[in-house]
């Protein structure tokens, strides 16, 4: 019998992997790039593989609910396919010229990037837990029989969170070209999301950070 617990847990998982209907399972990311908007968000998953980066796939959210649930999921719950270990998220700021027509707003964008900041703060703050246990020998309740960290490859992996701003877009699309790194999120944009730029975006965001800081080379 499982527990009360367990069953509660696969009841979750089973309506995370409902929101989260993206990426296949046998392509889990190692970072994920998100463009967070008021209505939209964007998200591209990156994988890393001896050949090099790329990107496996990308996909739109409607907030508020699904977006966050979804990475929520992906970041608390079955981590046995893999975790990412990077989030990258685009920056938000309220321009002058923008200020007039946002009168009134409730500022979405910066309540996801609230969440997103939130969500990784406490999945690192469980990877700090563990570490902290490990030094003093001690095991921890997620780590006994039937907690989420009891298979050793469960146990959640530290998560460098970076934000940048949006204006690295456009360069960034001309390096892509220049190197002859083809969208995956611009075919996916017209076929799923009515050609909006969310998902190419976000992917942008991803390939800046791999090909600037991870000194990432595309898998070709
Ligand atoms: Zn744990």
């Amino acid at each position: 019998m499982p527990t009360r617990r367990a069953t509660k847990r696969a009841q979750v998982q089973e309506h995370l992997e409902k929101v989260w209907s993206r990426p296949k399972e046998d392509a889990f990311p190692d970072l994920i790039a998100i463009d967070p908007g008021d209505r939209w968000t964007g998200v591209a998953f990156f994988k890393e593989s001896e050949d090099g980066w790329e990107c496996i796939d990308a996909q739109e959210f409607e907030p508020p609910q699904s977006f966050e649930d979804a990475l929520a999921g992906l970041l608390m719950l079955d981590r046995s396919d893999g975790q990412p270990t990077t989030v990258v998220y685009e920056k938000w700021r309220l321009y002058a010229d923008h200020a007039q027509e946002k009168t009134g707003s409730e500022f979405e964008t910066s309540q996801h990037i609230g969440v997103i900041k939130y969500l990784v703060r406490i999945h690192n703050e469980h990877v700090q837990r563990h570490d902290a246990a490990e030094d003093q020998g001690k095991m921890m309740l997620c780590e006994q029989q039937g907690g989420q960290c009891a298979d050793p490859n469960d146990r959640p992996k530290f998560i460098n969170l970076v934000k940048q701003p949006a204006d690295i877009k456009k360069p960034t699309r001309g390096i892509l070209n220049k190197k002859k790194i083809k969208s995956i999120a611009r075919p996916i944009a017209r076929e799923y999301f009515n050609n909006r730029d969310h998902v190419v975006d976000a992917e942008l965001h991803g390939w800046k950070y791999i090909l600037d800081t991870l000194k990432g080379k595309a898998a070709p």
